[in-house]
């Protein structure tokens, strides 16, 4: 069976130092949230033929650092070189219920953002728990506990034969685990700690480690969406990979 490939776009949370914020492009074809530098980190993974490769979006949800990439990003799918390089089929955007209107709330009344019965787009705005289908990739689609303003999924990914299981932003919960029972990959968040006197709305360094030690050897664990500050020495974590901005992981 081939190997899994993860792009690290950005491995950052919105505030950590120096890094750009968090996404990954899985299998060349699977974009896991668009942070703000996502177009430009494309270009270095492969030019526009990269983001004519793209058949999925998957936004975990709608914090600015998961979707300020998209209004550029669309523009490059419909109308930059991208768009002469792409086939027919349509490219899916997947999120949380008010996807495409917080979007057009961002760029305004601008032409920048194609119109939402753009034929070369298919929006898949949905409430987990769900699953779909987009050609070849099925996707289930799970509700994760972030921050309780916003609506915020997880996703399980299978794509050529492998599972791949993303948090998104989320605290520590039981979904997390429903996300990741039998997946080849997890890819994890860890925005914490919270801020003294604050509720947890993301992952801490404990709750990795406690998660690591709960699930199988079988999944490999990759950690973004950190601060490099907070961080712990590696060698403290055993079987966690963390990621870093512009690596490119594969997984057997
Ligand atoms: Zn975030
Ligand atoms: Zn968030």
């Amino acid at each position: 069976m081939p190997a899994i490939r993860l792009d690290c776009l950005g491995s950052g949370h919105a505030f950590s130092h120096g890094r750009d914020w968090s996404g990954f492009l899985l299998d060349g074809r699977v974009l896991l949230d668009a942070p703000p530098q996502t177009l430009a980190a494309l270009y270095r993974v492969g030019g526009a033929e990269a983001v004519a490769r793209l058949d999925l979006v998957l936004l975990s949800h709608l914090h600015a650092d998961h979707i300020l990439g998209m209004d550029l990003l669309l523009l490059e799918v419909t109308q930059g070189a991208a768009a002469a390089l792409r086939g027919a089929s349509p490219l899916a955007v997947a999120g949380p219920p008010g996807t495409y209107a917080r979007l057009r709330g961002i760029v305004g009344v601008s032409d920048r953002l194609p119109a939402r019965t753009d034929p070369r787009l298919a929006w898949l705005e949905s409430d987990a728990p769900n699953r779909f289908r987009w050609g070849d990739i099925e996707v289930e689609r799970g509700l994760m506990e972030h921050d309780p303003r916003v609506i915020a999924h997880g996703y399980r990914i299978h794509v050529g034969g492998r599972v791949v299981a993303y948090t998104g932003d989320t605290r520590s919960c039981d979904a997390i685990e429903t996300l990741a029972a039998g997946a080849d990959v997890l890819i994890l968040e860890c925005g914490g700690p919270p801020s003294p006197g604050r509720d947890a709305t993301h992952l801490d360094w404990p709750d990795v480690s406690a998660l690591r030690a709960r699930l199988p050897s079988a999944t490999r664990m990759l950690v973004t969406h950190y601060d490099p500050l907070t961080a712990p020495d590696v060698a403290t974590l055993p079987d966690i990979t963390l990621a870093e901005d512009g690596a490119s992981y594969q997984f057997d």
